[in-house]
């Protein structure tokens, strides 16, 4: 039988239906997909060193023998720590797992086993040490090879060894070799390798160009980082040139509403704020469907922006609705409309899951004859008996609780209204390339005046009663707290203390303060309710999960006390910092670690320090944990990347771009013969609608 790439993998010679299922059961289905399976470092025996030789930073391989094998729990918690120490002639170091690559690994090394270590050293308190480094046997007659040797994450049953002689099998076997994919003309200007090179080269480099690819810098990679990066962005391209070409509503030029509200503040627009709006403004009267991402930090005033665009929408005769990801915010959102546009002429309605069938049937009538202007809610809005007379544009605040799916439900209840969608989260640049490259995107940059800075301090959690003390203090001058713990629960058994039992303890150690609980397996009810007395200040501490997260305001709050810091992103402690410096007092942010943090959480969790400015925190957040850790890079649809790195990688995702919007650009319907195959492809990664926007 033929090979093919898309042949089933146990037709592989060598492998069968039981190492296919093991193969399967790891997500490599067809000779393609192992062919795809990179590998994650290359292993240079040439270049093999001692132990005494070692520096930090290095990646090397070398021979030792096993001394011991031990495992331990880490400080207080019970994640398992393995330590296997190595020796060879010239001296010993520490091979450290912080998890098990697969049930059994350790069995394999008891004390006097021969070893190959494959690994970055790392410099761990001023002590060199491998972290998950590979661990190999050494075969009994092994001769040093002169080649750079690949090495694949390895499984049960199936060692990099045994991957690496059936990838080289497949350049045997197969007959039929896929055609470039990328046009010629592309992979002519850019000299990119060709497809088949670069998979051939991936799996067998070129023995003298070891430091390239285990920086992932060599030509096999560029050309493969690049395709990644390209189909992706080809995607983005084409979906939003469809959205450019859509019929959509345009707005009159008339702004009286806008200027009555604007007269009625206490307080002059920010110029970002002014500038947002502008741009709104602009495709709102553009007869295209907008789709317009604004971005800014938190309490920087973007629902203020919005209020100002359902205005605008109003004059136009049209309705609008705002969606918010939770009950509390979908009330505070009602209320702020409530003061602020009513008064100009607005009737506005709060619909969310506790709205009660009478008052439902009420919305739905004035929905459908317009008597509702504004229509503010939570997921209850994407509702089927929800409908509208005429409704021209949609407000989602705080996009990344929502899925794509639930923005397209909404704009059926409209013939295409217009979008605008407001995050809090700010996303590196980097990464809202490829997340919001549909979206246009307006920044507000600046902070309404007079808001002193946040200051931040991260203590340990032997000086946590120090900060109590600074906290209850605060509290006897008139101010408010939060206490933010991680977990509601021992629903984990990990020795964290959880903001029920807390609460308890607290109450009871400061009978003369008011505490509230707040957690997420509390009835919406109870919560508001426990939310509405903080914000009249009758309680003066609220202890809670990561539930007050987004968009709660409440002025007279200063302190915000976060427990287990180290648990959150770096952007996810942003957020709850923002819920304090909104008043005029000064405002404090105190972020307690557990027991047992390493080096490397202390420094991250230390960044908090050093900045106020959101964009900044995410960028860093970006790059030491990646891009999978955003909120939003999940849902939106990012692929998960075989072998870019959106940090490692922005040049190369930046020519991917250019490459692909400027295809578009000058064959907008890919209808060109040499553009068929980009067609082909779309479809197959991304399903029918891919195309929906080249027709
Ligand atoms: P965001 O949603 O961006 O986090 P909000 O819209 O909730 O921020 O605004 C936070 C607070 O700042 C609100 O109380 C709002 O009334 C106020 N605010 C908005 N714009 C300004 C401004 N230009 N000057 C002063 N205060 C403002
Ligand atoms: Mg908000």
């Amino acid at each position: 039988m033929a090979l093919r790439l898309e042949t089933d993998i146990q037709y592989l010679k060598g492998v069968g239906p039981k190492l296919g299922a093991l193969f399967s059961r790891n997500g490599i289905k067809t000779v393609d997909d192992l062919l795809q399976n990179y590998p994650r470092a290359y292993e240079d025996q040439r270049a093999a060193r001692n132990v005494a030789s070692l520096k930090p930073g290095d990646v090397v391989s070398l021979k030792a023998k096993v001394v011991s094998v031990s495992s331990y729990n880490m400080g207080k918690s019970t994640r398992r720590i393995y330590d296997i120490m190595i020796r060879d002639a010239s001296g010993q170091i520490r091979c450290k797992f912080f998890r098990t690559p697969y049930k059994g690994y350790f069995e394999r090394f008891q004390p006097g086993k021969e070893v190959r270590v494959v690994g970055t050293v790392t410099d761990y308190r001023g002590r060199i040490e491998f972290h998950h480094p590979d661990l190999k046997d050494i075969e009994p007659e092994e001769a040093i090879q002169d080649a750079l040797i690949p090495i694949y994450v390895e499984n049960e049953g199936l060692s990099s060894t045994k991957i690496s002689k059936l990838i080289l099998s497949v350049f045997e076997q197969v007959k039929d070799w896929p055609i470039e994919k990328l046009p010629l003309e592309l992979v002519k200007n850019l000299i990119l390798l060709g497809r088949n090179e670069a998979y051939y080269k991936i799996h067998q480099p070129e023995a003298d160009a070891g430091n390239l690819y285990n920086e992932f810098k060599s030509e096999a990679h560029k050309r493969l980082i690049f395709e990644e990066f390209f189909w992706l962005e080809l995607y983005l391209a084409s979906k939003k040139s469809g959205l450019k070409s859509e019929k959509g509503f345009a707005f009159k030029n008339a702004e009286l509403k806008n200027k009555a509200l604007i007269a009625s503040l206490p307080f002059r627009l920010t110029n970002a704020q002014m500038r947002a709006y502008g741009e709104i403004q602009k495709d709102l009267e553009s007869g295209k469907p907008m789709n317009r991402l604004v971005q800014g930090d938190v309490g920087s005033g973007k629902t203020l922006v919005s209020f100002l665009s359902c205005l605008k929408a109003h004059e136009s005769n049209f309705q609008t609705c705002l969606m918010a990801p939770t009950e509390i915010l979908a009330e505070q959102h009602y209320r702020n409309a409530e003061k602020l546009l009513q008064p100009v002429g607005l009737n506005t309605a709060l619909l969310t899951g506790k709205t009660k069938p009478k008052e439902r049937k009420e919305i739905a009538e004035k929905l459908a004859n317009g008597d509702i202007h504004f229509l503010i809610g939570t997921h209850a809005l994407i509702e089927e008996w929800v409908q509208f007379q005429n409704l021209g544009l949609v407000i989602i605040d705080e996009q990344h609780r929502f899925g794509v799916a639930q923005r397209g439900i909404l704009k059926n209840k409209g013939s295409s209204p217009h979008f605008l969608i407001m995050t809090a989260t700010p996303i590196p640049r980097t990464l809202a390339m490829t997340v919001n490259g549909d979206l246009d995107v307006s920044i507000i940059d600046e902070m309404p005046a007079g808001r002193t800075p946040i200051q931040t301090r991260v203590i340990n959690e032997t000086k946590r009663p120090a900060a109590l003390k600074f906290l209850i203090e605060q509290v006897e001058k008139g101010r408010q707290a939060y206490v933010v713990y991680p977990l509601v629960e021992e629903s984990e058994k990990i020795d964290l203390k959880n903001a029920t039992e807390e609460f308890e303890k607290l109450s009871a150690e400061f009978p003369k303060v008011r505490f509230g609980l707040l957690h997420g397996k509390m009835k919406s009810v109870e919560k508001d309710a426990v939310m509405t007395e903080f914000r009249e200040h009758k309680i003066d501490v609220l202890v809670s999960t990561t539930v007050i997260e987004v968009g709660v305001d409440v002025a007279n709050a200063t302190i915000m006390m976060i427990e287990h810091a180290e648990r959150f992103g770096l952007s996810q402690l942003h957020q709850l910092r923002g819920r304090v410096g909104r008043g005029q007092h000064k405002s404090f942010c105190v972020l307690i670690m557990g027991y047992a943090v390493s080096e490397e959480t202390r420094t991250r969790i230390e960044f908090m320090e050093k900045t106020n400015d959101g964009f900044k925190v995410a960028e860093f957040d970006l790059q030491i944990r990646g891009p999978g850790e955003f909120m939003g890079a999940k849902q939106s649809g990012l692929p998960g990347f075989k072998m870019a790195n959106l940090v490692r990688d922005f040049d190369l995702l930046k020519l991917a771009r250019d490459a692909a919007f400027d295809i578009l650009a000058r064959d907008p319907k890919l209808s060109k013969k040499e553009h068929l195959v980009l067609r082909e492809e779309l479809l197959k990664s991304y399903g029918p609608n891919a195309l929906a926007g080249v027709g």
